[in-house]
Protein backbone atom coordinates (compact mmCIF):
# COMPACT_ATOMS: atom_id res chain seq x y z
CA UNK A 1 0.00 0.00 0.00
CA UNK A 2 1.76 3.59 -0.91
CA UNK A 3 1.35 6.05 1.55
CA UNK A 4 0.14 9.23 0.55
CA UNK A 5 3.42 10.98 -0.12
CA UNK A 6 4.39 8.09 -2.45
CA UNK A 7 1.19 8.99 -4.39
CA UNK A 8 2.17 12.63 -4.50
CA UNK A 9 5.93 11.43 -5.72
CA UNK A 10 4.36 9.20 -8.29
CA UNK A 11 2.04 11.38 -9.67
CA UNK A 12 4.68 14.28 -9.70
CA UNK A 13 6.94 11.91 -11.87
CA UNK A 14 4.02 11.32 -14.00
CA UNK A 15 3.27 14.59 -14.65
CA UNK A 16 7.39 15.75 -15.47
CA UNK A 17 7.54 13.04 -18.02
CA UNK A 18 4.26 14.43 -19.53
CA UNK A 19 5.61 17.98 -19.66
CA UNK A 20 8.35 16.49 -21.19
CA UNK A 21 6.34 15.21 -24.27
CA UNK A 22 4.59 17.84 -24.40
CA UNK A 23 7.37 20.21 -24.54
CA UNK A 24 8.75 17.66 -27.40
CA UNK A 25 5.74 18.13 -29.50
CA UNK A 26 5.85 21.47 -29.36
CA UNK A 27 9.33 21.09 -30.51
CA UNK A 28 8.15 18.93 -33.24
CA UNK A 29 5.31 21.31 -34.20
CA UNK A 30 7.46 24.29 -34.07
CA UNK A 31 10.19 22.54 -36.17
CA UNK A 32 7.14 21.26 -38.76
CA UNK A 33 6.06 24.97 -38.78
CA UNK A 34 9.18 26.37 -39.92
CA UNK A 35 9.40 23.92 -42.32
CA UNK A 36 6.33 24.60 -43.64
CA UNK A 37 7.06 28.31 -43.90
CA UNK A 38 10.04 27.71 -45.25
CA UNK A 39 8.57 25.26 -47.72
CA UNK A 40 6.19 28.58 -48.61
CA UNK A 41 9.18 30.71 -48.90
CA UNK A 42 11.83 29.05 -50.01
CA UNK A 43 12.72 27.07 -53.12
CA UNK A 44 13.44 23.37 -52.83
CA UNK A 45 15.91 22.76 -55.26
CA UNK A 46 18.21 25.61 -54.36
CA UNK A 47 17.63 27.24 -50.92
CA UNK A 48 17.43 30.69 -52.21
CA UNK A 49 14.22 32.74 -51.41
CA UNK A 50 11.07 31.95 -54.06
CA UNK A 51 8.86 34.23 -55.32
CA UNK A 52 6.74 34.73 -52.45
CA UNK A 53 9.60 35.83 -50.21
CA UNK A 54 11.18 37.76 -53.69
CA UNK A 55 7.97 39.89 -52.71
CA UNK A 56 8.21 40.26 -49.27
CA UNK A 57 11.97 41.63 -49.34
CA UNK A 58 10.66 43.99 -51.77
CA UNK A 59 8.26 45.45 -49.38
CA UNK A 60 11.20 46.02 -47.08
CA UNK A 61 13.65 47.10 -49.39
CA UNK A 62 10.77 49.68 -50.77
CA UNK A 63 10.54 51.29 -46.87
CA UNK A 64 13.84 51.18 -46.46
CA UNK A 65 14.26 53.17 -49.67
CA UNK A 66 11.45 55.63 -49.03
CA UNK A 67 13.30 56.23 -45.39
CA UNK A 68 15.96 56.40 -45.67
CA UNK A 69 16.12 57.69 -49.62
CA UNK A 70 18.03 54.44 -50.31
CA UNK A 71 17.18 53.43 -54.08
CA UNK A 72 18.10 49.93 -54.97
CA UNK A 73 18.30 47.52 -58.54
CA UNK A 74 16.04 44.88 -59.51
CA UNK A 75 17.94 42.27 -61.78
CA UNK A 76 16.01 39.56 -63.64
CA UNK A 77 18.52 36.87 -64.78
CA UNK A 78 17.86 34.33 -67.42
CA UNK A 79 20.56 31.07 -67.91
CA UNK A 80 22.01 31.26 -72.01
CA UNK A 81 22.04 27.51 -72.85
CA UNK A 82 19.72 26.30 -70.08
CA UNK A 83 17.42 24.16 -72.37
CA UNK A 84 19.95 22.68 -74.38
CA UNK A 85 21.71 21.65 -71.22
CA UNK A 86 18.49 19.68 -70.23
CA UNK A 87 18.17 18.44 -73.46
CA UNK A 88 21.49 17.27 -73.98
CA UNK A 89 22.40 16.06 -70.47
CA UNK A 90 18.78 15.61 -68.68
CA UNK A 91 17.45 17.12 -66.27
CA UNK A 92 19.11 15.72 -63.44
CA UNK A 93 22.15 17.90 -64.97
CA UNK A 94 20.18 21.05 -65.58
CA UNK A 95 18.73 20.76 -61.63
CA UNK A 96 22.89 20.51 -60.78
CA UNK A 97 23.44 23.44 -62.82
CA UNK A 98 20.91 25.74 -60.74
CA UNK A 99 22.30 24.52 -57.78
CA UNK A 100 26.01 25.07 -58.40
CA UNK A 101 24.92 28.78 -59.94
CA UNK A 102 22.83 29.47 -56.63
CA UNK A 103 25.50 28.48 -54.61
CA UNK A 104 27.66 30.51 -56.15
CA UNK A 105 25.30 33.35 -55.97
CA UNK A 106 25.07 32.80 -52.45
CA UNK A 107 28.67 33.46 -52.05
CA UNK A 108 28.90 36.66 -53.81
CA UNK A 109 26.10 38.41 -52.67
CA UNK A 110 26.62 40.61 -49.22
CA UNK A 111 24.01 39.89 -46.37
CA UNK A 112 21.59 43.14 -47.61
CA UNK A 113 21.39 41.50 -50.84
CA UNK A 114 18.20 38.98 -51.86
CA UNK A 115 18.88 36.95 -54.83
CA UNK A 116 15.86 34.69 -55.47
CA UNK A 117 14.55 31.62 -57.72
CA UNK A 118 11.44 32.93 -59.62
CA UNK A 119 11.03 30.33 -62.62
CA UNK A 120 12.90 27.62 -64.26
CA UNK A 121 16.06 29.36 -65.16
CA UNK A 122 15.22 32.50 -63.78
CA UNK A 123 16.73 34.57 -60.94
CA UNK A 124 15.60 37.99 -59.53
CA UNK A 125 17.69 40.03 -57.28
CA UNK A 126 17.38 42.97 -55.20
CA UNK A 127 20.45 44.82 -54.38
CA UNK A 128 21.26 48.34 -52.64
CA UNK A 129 23.80 50.52 -54.71
CA UNK A 130 25.46 53.84 -53.72
CA UNK A 131 25.51 55.01 -57.43
CA UNK A 132 23.30 53.12 -59.46
CA UNK A 133 24.39 53.17 -63.03
CA UNK A 134 28.05 52.53 -61.82
CA UNK A 135 27.57 49.62 -59.44
CA UNK A 136 24.86 47.77 -61.31
CA UNK A 137 27.27 47.35 -64.06
CA UNK A 138 29.89 46.43 -61.73
CA UNK A 139 28.03 43.75 -60.41
CA UNK A 140 25.54 42.62 -63.41
CA UNK A 141 29.77 42.52 -65.29
CA UNK A 142 30.79 39.97 -62.02
CA UNK A 143 27.19 37.87 -61.44
CA UNK A 144 27.63 37.29 -65.44
CA UNK A 145 31.30 36.39 -64.58
CA UNK A 146 30.20 33.53 -61.78
CA UNK A 147 27.67 31.86 -63.92
CA UNK A 148 29.91 31.90 -66.74
CA UNK A 149 32.41 29.54 -65.03
CA UNK A 150 32.19 26.04 -66.44
CA UNK A 151 30.19 23.78 -64.58
CA UNK A 152 30.70 19.87 -64.10
CA UNK A 153 28.65 17.25 -66.02
CA UNK A 154 29.62 13.70 -66.28
CA UNK A 155 33.38 15.06 -66.69
CA UNK A 156 32.42 17.53 -69.32
CA UNK A 157 32.85 21.33 -68.27
CA UNK A 158 29.27 22.84 -69.45
CA UNK A 159 29.30 26.48 -70.14
CA UNK A 160 26.12 28.43 -69.12
CA UNK A 161 25.75 32.11 -70.09
CA UNK A 162 23.30 34.84 -68.23
CA UNK A 163 21.34 37.52 -69.40
CA UNK A 164 20.63 40.49 -67.15
CA UNK A 165 17.54 43.02 -67.43
CA UNK A 166 18.34 45.88 -64.83
CA UNK A 167 15.86 48.32 -63.34
CA UNK A 168 16.31 50.60 -60.45
CA UNK A 169 13.70 51.84 -57.77
CA UNK A 170 12.28 54.39 -57.66
CA UNK A 171 13.49 55.56 -60.85
CA UNK A 172 11.89 53.27 -63.44
CA UNK A 173 9.08 52.83 -61.53
CA UNK A 174 7.42 51.87 -57.74
CA UNK A 175 5.93 49.10 -58.44
CA UNK A 176 7.34 45.73 -58.14
CA UNK A 177 4.85 44.22 -61.05
CA UNK A 178 6.07 47.19 -63.50
CA UNK A 179 9.82 47.03 -62.35
CA UNK A 180 9.99 42.99 -63.28
CA UNK A 181 8.06 44.02 -66.42
CA UNK A 182 10.83 46.37 -67.23
CA UNK A 183 13.27 44.12 -66.15
CA UNK A 184 12.11 41.33 -68.60
CA UNK A 185 12.18 43.30 -71.44
CA UNK A 186 15.87 44.27 -70.92
CA UNK A 187 16.08 40.62 -70.21
CA UNK A 188 15.37 39.38 -73.12
CA UNK A 189 17.33 42.47 -75.49
CA UNK A 190 20.40 41.20 -73.57
CA UNK A 191 19.73 37.59 -74.83
CA UNK A 192 19.37 38.48 -78.20
CA UNK A 193 22.58 40.64 -78.11
CA UNK A 194 24.15 37.27 -76.57
CA UNK A 195 23.78 37.37 -73.20
CA UNK A 196 25.27 39.88 -70.32
CA UNK A 197 23.27 42.63 -69.29
CA UNK A 198 21.30 45.72 -70.24
CA UNK A 199 19.49 48.68 -68.06
CA UNK A 200 16.26 49.28 -68.65
CA UNK A 201 16.73 53.01 -70.65
CA UNK A 202 18.98 50.49 -73.03
CA UNK A 203 21.63 52.84 -72.67
CA UNK A 204 24.35 50.17 -71.90
CA UNK A 205 25.83 47.99 -73.78
CA UNK A 206 26.14 43.93 -73.39
CA UNK A 207 29.21 42.82 -71.56
CA UNK A 208 29.35 39.09 -71.64
CA UNK A 209 29.76 36.68 -74.77
CA UNK A 210 31.22 39.30 -76.97
CA UNK A 211 30.18 37.69 -80.20
CA UNK A 212 27.20 36.01 -81.08
CA UNK A 213 27.32 33.44 -79.41
CA UNK A 214 26.85 29.78 -80.56
CA UNK A 215 24.62 27.37 -78.92
CA UNK A 216 24.50 23.47 -79.02
CA UNK A 217 21.56 23.11 -80.19
CA UNK A 218 22.26 24.80 -83.20
CA UNK A 219 25.48 23.28 -84.18
CA UNK A 220 22.68 20.03 -83.91
CA UNK A 221 20.95 21.89 -86.24
CA UNK A 222 23.35 22.54 -88.42
CA UNK A 223 24.63 19.68 -88.97
CA UNK A 224 21.02 17.94 -89.48
CA UNK A 225 20.39 20.55 -92.39
CA UNK A 226 23.85 19.92 -93.65
CA UNK A 227 25.54 23.37 -93.13
CA UNK A 228 28.78 21.37 -92.36
CA UNK A 229 31.04 21.36 -95.39
CA UNK A 230 34.99 21.18 -95.39
CA UNK A 231 38.04 23.09 -96.82
CA UNK A 232 41.01 21.21 -97.83
CA UNK A 233 44.26 21.96 -97.27
CA UNK A 234 46.87 20.05 -99.66
CA UNK A 235 50.36 18.17 -98.35
CA UNK A 236 52.97 18.78 -100.66
CA UNK A 237 55.95 16.57 -100.17
CA UNK A 238 59.13 18.55 -99.76
CA UNK A 239 61.67 16.50 -102.05
CA UNK A 240 59.66 16.34 -104.95
CA UNK A 241 57.14 19.19 -104.34
CA UNK A 242 54.46 16.76 -105.21
CA UNK A 243 50.63 17.30 -104.14
CA UNK A 244 50.43 14.16 -101.60
CA UNK A 245 47.30 14.74 -99.36
CA UNK A 246 44.69 17.34 -98.05
CA UNK A 247 43.57 18.25 -94.75
CA UNK A 248 39.60 18.12 -94.50
CA UNK A 249 38.96 21.35 -92.31
CA UNK A 250 35.43 21.97 -91.01
CA UNK A 251 33.82 25.16 -92.45
CA UNK A 252 29.97 26.19 -90.93
CA UNK A 253 28.15 27.88 -93.82
CA UNK A 254 25.71 29.38 -90.91
CA UNK A 255 22.20 31.14 -92.94
CA UNK A 256 22.62 33.32 -89.93
CA UNK A 257 26.07 34.17 -89.14
CA UNK A 258 27.87 33.40 -92.49
CA UNK A 259 30.78 31.34 -92.29
CA UNK A 260 31.64 30.33 -89.28
CA UNK A 261 35.30 28.91 -88.64
CA UNK A 262 36.03 25.57 -86.76
CA UNK A 263 37.90 27.53 -83.61
CA UNK A 264 34.84 29.37 -83.09
CA UNK A 265 32.30 26.29 -82.78
CA UNK A 266 34.44 22.89 -82.53
CA UNK A 267 35.58 23.51 -79.13
CA UNK A 268 32.26 23.88 -77.81
CA UNK A 269 31.45 20.70 -79.88
CA UNK A 270 34.19 18.79 -78.32
CA UNK A 271 32.76 19.52 -74.76
CA UNK A 272 29.53 17.65 -75.12
CA UNK A 273 28.98 14.68 -77.06
CA UNK A 274 27.78 16.42 -79.90
CA UNK A 275 31.09 16.41 -81.30
CA UNK A 276 30.67 12.68 -82.90
CA UNK A 277 28.24 13.71 -84.89
CA UNK A 278 30.24 16.54 -86.45
CA UNK A 279 33.34 13.80 -86.88
CA UNK A 280 30.63 11.72 -88.39
CA UNK A 281 30.14 14.53 -90.91
CA UNK A 282 33.98 14.73 -91.39
CA UNK A 283 34.13 11.00 -92.24
CA UNK A 284 31.20 10.63 -94.54
CA UNK A 285 32.98 13.71 -96.58
CA UNK A 286 36.13 11.97 -96.76
CA UNK A 287 34.84 8.63 -97.36
CA UNK A 288 32.55 9.73 -99.96
CA UNK A 289 35.65 11.90 -101.59
CA UNK A 290 37.85 9.11 -101.65
CA UNK A 291 35.35 6.59 -102.80
CA UNK A 292 35.02 8.79 -105.73
CA UNK A 293 38.22 9.73 -106.42
CA UNK A 294 40.43 7.72 -109.35
CA UNK A 295 42.19 5.70 -106.91
CA UNK A 296 45.41 4.93 -109.51
CA UNK A 297 46.32 7.94 -108.07
CA UNK A 298 47.88 6.56 -105.28
CA UNK A 299 49.20 9.08 -103.55
CA UNK A 300 46.31 11.42 -102.69
CA UNK A 301 45.48 10.91 -99.07
CA UNK A 302 42.60 12.47 -97.23
CA UNK A 303 43.34 13.79 -93.30
CA UNK A 304 40.17 14.44 -90.97
CA UNK A 305 40.59 15.90 -87.14
CA UNK A 306 39.81 13.47 -84.90
CA UNK A 307 38.63 14.79 -81.25
CA UNK A 308 39.89 12.88 -77.74
CA UNK A 309 36.27 12.33 -77.39
CA UNK A 310 34.97 10.98 -81.37
CA UNK A 311 38.51 8.63 -80.14
CA UNK A 312 37.15 7.74 -77.20
CA UNK A 313 33.25 6.75 -78.13
CA UNK A 314 32.69 2.93 -78.60
CA UNK A 315 29.89 3.61 -81.12
CA UNK A 316 32.00 5.33 -83.65
CA UNK A 317 35.28 3.30 -83.89
CA UNK A 318 32.68 0.55 -84.42
CA UNK A 319 31.00 2.55 -87.37
CA UNK A 320 34.76 3.16 -88.69
CA UNK A 321 35.43 -0.31 -88.52
CA UNK A 322 32.29 -1.45 -90.38
CA UNK A 323 32.50 1.15 -93.28
CA UNK A 324 36.14 0.10 -93.86
CA UNK A 325 36.59 -3.42 -93.55
CA UNK A 326 35.99 -4.41 -96.74
CA UNK A 327 37.94 -1.29 -98.74
CA UNK A 328 41.29 -1.40 -97.65
CA UNK A 329 42.43 0.34 -100.67
CA UNK A 330 39.94 3.24 -98.63
CA UNK A 331 41.20 3.17 -95.28
CA UNK A 332 44.64 3.35 -96.64
CA UNK A 333 44.04 6.26 -98.14
CA UNK A 334 42.65 7.90 -95.05
CA UNK A 335 44.82 9.74 -92.26
CA UNK A 336 43.30 10.64 -88.70
CA UNK A 337 44.91 13.67 -87.03
CA UNK A 338 44.59 13.31 -83.50
CA UNK A 339 46.49 15.38 -80.46
CA UNK A 340 48.94 14.16 -78.53
CA UNK A 341 46.60 15.25 -75.27
CA UNK A 342 43.70 12.89 -76.86
CA UNK A 343 46.05 9.92 -76.07
CA UNK A 344 46.64 11.14 -72.33
CA UNK A 345 42.48 10.50 -71.68
CA UNK A 346 42.30 6.35 -71.22
CA UNK A 347 45.98 6.12 -73.30
CA UNK A 348 44.71 2.24 -72.96
CA UNK A 349 41.71 2.32 -74.32
CA UNK A 350 43.02 4.90 -77.08
CA UNK A 351 45.81 2.57 -78.22
CA UNK A 352 43.61 0.06 -78.56
CA UNK A 353 41.30 2.03 -80.66
CA UNK A 354 44.15 3.15 -82.76
CA UNK A 355 45.26 -0.26 -83.23
CA UNK A 356 41.83 -1.21 -84.62
CA UNK A 357 42.01 1.62 -87.33
CA UNK A 358 45.74 1.16 -88.11
CA UNK A 359 44.88 -2.63 -88.69
CA UNK A 360 42.32 -1.39 -91.12
CA UNK A 361 45.22 0.34 -92.87
CA UNK A 362 44.31 3.81 -92.13
CA UNK A 363 46.76 6.09 -90.92
CA UNK A 364 47.31 7.82 -87.53
CA UNK A 365 49.26 11.21 -87.12
CA UNK A 366 50.07 13.19 -84.10
CA UNK A 367 48.50 16.87 -84.72
CA UNK A 368 50.43 19.97 -83.21
CA UNK A 369 53.00 17.64 -82.05
CA UNK A 370 55.55 19.63 -79.53
CA UNK A 371 52.85 21.41 -77.49
CA UNK A 372 52.03 18.73 -75.24
CA UNK A 373 54.56 16.12 -73.14
CA UNK A 374 54.39 13.00 -75.27
CA UNK A 375 57.51 12.26 -77.05
CA UNK A 376 58.30 10.47 -80.23
CA UNK A 377 60.08 7.22 -79.13
CA UNK A 378 56.68 6.85 -77.02
CA UNK A 379 54.68 7.50 -80.16
CA UNK A 380 56.27 5.17 -82.12
CA UNK A 381 55.40 1.87 -79.44
CA UNK A 382 52.03 2.83 -80.92
CA UNK A 383 50.39 2.98 -84.27
CA UNK A 384 52.04 5.98 -85.68
CA UNK A 385 53.10 6.80 -88.64
CA UNK A 386 53.11 10.91 -88.99
CA UNK A 387 53.72 13.94 -86.66
CA UNK A 388 52.77 17.03 -87.80
CA UNK A 389 55.01 19.69 -86.15
CA UNK A 390 53.24 22.26 -84.39
CA UNK A 391 52.59 25.87 -86.38
CA UNK A 392 54.20 27.44 -83.49
CA UNK A 393 57.77 26.15 -83.78
CA UNK A 394 58.10 26.91 -87.56
CA UNK A 395 56.90 30.73 -86.24
CA UNK A 396 59.68 30.87 -84.05
CA UNK A 397 62.82 28.94 -85.86
CA UNK A 398 64.12 32.27 -87.85
CA UNK A 399 64.01 33.82 -84.66
CA UNK A 400 65.32 31.32 -82.16
CA UNK A 401 67.52 28.61 -82.49
CA UNK A 402 66.36 26.02 -80.13
CA UNK A 403 63.13 25.69 -82.08
CA UNK A 404 65.52 24.80 -85.07
CA UNK A 405 67.11 22.34 -82.85
CA UNK A 406 63.90 20.59 -81.98
CA UNK A 407 62.82 20.47 -85.44
CA UNK A 408 66.14 19.08 -86.42
CA UNK A 409 66.03 16.45 -83.81
CA UNK A 410 62.74 15.53 -84.48
CA UNK A 411 63.09 15.10 -88.10
CA UNK A 412 66.61 12.82 -87.27
CA UNK A 413 64.37 10.80 -84.69
CA UNK A 414 61.21 10.41 -86.92
CA UNK A 415 63.62 9.07 -89.87
CA UNK A 416 65.20 6.35 -87.41
CA UNK A 417 61.60 5.29 -86.55
CA UNK A 418 60.36 5.36 -89.89
CA UNK A 419 57.98 7.79 -89.64
CA UNK A 420 56.99 10.91 -91.51
CA UNK A 421 57.12 14.21 -90.48
CA UNK A 422 54.72 17.06 -91.81
CA UNK A 423 55.08 20.86 -90.94
CA UNK A 424 52.68 22.81 -90.47
CA UNK A 425 51.84 26.94 -90.99
CA UNK A 426 54.65 26.92 -93.82
CA UNK A 427 53.82 30.83 -94.58
CA UNK A 428 57.03 31.92 -96.68
CA UNK A 429 59.29 30.63 -99.19
CA UNK A 430 61.89 31.27 -96.15
CA UNK A 431 60.09 28.88 -94.20
CA UNK A 432 59.99 26.36 -97.32
CA UNK A 433 63.79 26.39 -97.47
CA UNK A 434 64.79 26.18 -93.91
CA UNK A 435 61.85 22.84 -93.45
CA UNK A 436 63.09 21.29 -96.47
CA UNK A 437 67.42 21.97 -95.21
CA UNK A 438 66.30 20.30 -91.92
CA UNK A 439 65.15 17.29 -93.85
CA UNK A 440 61.21 17.74 -93.14
CA UNK A 441 59.42 15.33 -94.89
CA UNK A 442 56.01 16.70 -96.20
CA UNK A 443 55.06 20.97 -96.02
CA UNK A 444 51.57 22.52 -95.17
CA UNK A 445 50.47 26.19 -94.99
CA UNK A 446 49.36 29.33 -97.20
CA UNK A 447 52.54 29.56 -99.02
CA UNK A 448 51.67 26.14 -100.91
CA UNK A 449 47.68 26.77 -100.36
CA UNK A 450 44.91 28.49 -97.85
CA UNK A 451 42.46 25.68 -96.79
CA UNK A 452 40.17 25.48 -100.28
CA UNK A 453 36.54 24.34 -101.00
CA UNK A 454 36.84 21.21 -102.13
CA UNK A 455 36.42 22.04 -106.06
CA UNK A 456 38.80 24.55 -105.87
CA UNK A 457 41.61 21.84 -105.62
CA UNK A 458 42.04 21.32 -109.01
CA UNK A 459 42.60 25.38 -109.65
CA UNK A 460 45.23 25.29 -107.21
CA UNK A 461 47.03 21.98 -108.33
CA UNK A 462 47.46 23.32 -111.95
CA UNK A 463 48.48 27.19 -110.64
CA UNK A 464 51.19 25.12 -108.28
CA UNK A 465 52.64 22.89 -110.96
CA UNK A 466 52.97 26.12 -112.87
CA UNK A 467 54.39 27.87 -109.57
CA UNK A 468 56.84 25.17 -109.53
CA UNK A 469 58.48 24.60 -112.85
CA UNK A 470 59.48 28.42 -112.62
CA UNK A 471 60.70 28.46 -109.40
CA UNK A 472 63.52 26.57 -107.77
CA UNK A 473 63.13 25.98 -103.69
CA UNK A 474 66.34 24.87 -102.35
CA UNK A 475 68.70 26.90 -100.86
P1 LIG B 1 44.54 22.17 -87.01
O1 LIG B 1 44.13 20.74 -87.13
O2 LIG B 1 45.87 22.43 -86.41
O3 LIG B 1 44.42 22.78 -88.46
C1 LIG B 1 45.31 23.68 -88.99
C2 LIG B 1 44.80 25.09 -88.85
O4 LIG B 1 45.84 25.99 -89.23
C3 LIG B 1 43.64 25.41 -89.79
O5 LIG B 1 42.81 26.35 -89.15
C4 LIG B 1 44.35 26.04 -90.97
O6 LIG B 1 43.53 26.90 -91.73
C5 LIG B 1 45.43 26.83 -90.29
N1 LIG B 1 46.58 27.02 -91.15
C6 LIG B 1 47.00 26.25 -92.16
N2 LIG B 1 48.12 26.75 -92.73
C7 LIG B 1 48.42 27.87 -92.05
C8 LIG B 1 49.48 28.84 -92.15
O7 LIG B 1 50.35 28.78 -93.00
N3 LIG B 1 49.46 29.86 -91.26
C9 LIG B 1 48.52 29.97 -90.31
N4 LIG B 1 48.56 31.01 -89.49
N5 LIG B 1 47.50 29.08 -90.19
C10 LIG B 1 47.46 28.03 -91.05
P2 LIG B 1 41.27 26.18 -89.12
O8 LIG B 1 40.76 25.64 -90.41
O9 LIG B 1 40.69 27.45 -88.60
O10 LIG B 1 41.06 25.03 -88.04
C11 LIG B 1 41.38 25.24 -86.72
C12 LIG B 1 41.32 23.99 -85.92
O11 LIG B 1 39.98 23.50 -85.83
C13 LIG B 1 42.11 22.84 -86.50
O12 LIG B 1 43.45 23.00 -86.17
C14 LIG B 1 41.47 21.67 -85.83
O13 LIG B 1 41.99 21.48 -84.54
C15 LIG B 1 40.03 22.11 -85.69
N6 LIG B 1 39.24 21.47 -86.76
C16 LIG B 1 39.05 21.84 -88.04
N7 LIG B 1 38.24 21.01 -88.68
C17 LIG B 1 37.90 20.05 -87.79
C18 LIG B 1 37.08 18.87 -87.84
O14 LIG B 1 36.49 18.51 -88.87
N8 LIG B 1 36.98 18.13 -86.69
C19 LIG B 1 37.64 18.48 -85.55
N9 LIG B 1 37.51 17.70 -84.47
N10 LIG B 1 38.41 19.55 -85.48
C20 LIG B 1 38.55 20.33 -86.57
CA1 LIG C 1 44.86 18.98 -87.98
CA1 LIG D 1 47.66 21.31 -86.27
Amino acid sequence: MKTPADQIMTLEAELEETYRSVTELTNELEEIREKLEHLSLYDELTGLPNRNLFRDRFETFKQLANRQDKPFAVFLMDLNRFKTINDTFGHEAGDKVLRVIAERLKQRLRGTDTVARVGGDEFAFLLQLRDAEKDGAEIAGEIVNIVRQPIDIDNTPVDVGASIGITFFPTHSGDLSELLRHADRSMYEAKKRGGGFVFHDGTTAVQGDVKLPIFLGEIQKAVENGEMAFHMQPKIEMQTMKWCGSEALMRWQCPKRGLIMPDDFIPLAERSPLIVPLTRVSLTMALERLASADLSDHANSISINLSPRSLHDPGLADEVMAQLRDTRQLAELLVFEITESALMIEPEKAVQTLTQFASLGVRISIDDFGTGYSSLSYLSQLPVTEVKIDRSFVRKMHAHKEDLAIIQSLVDLANKLDMTVVAEGVETKEDWITLADLGCHLAQGYYISRPVPTDELDIWSARWHTKMDGESLTA
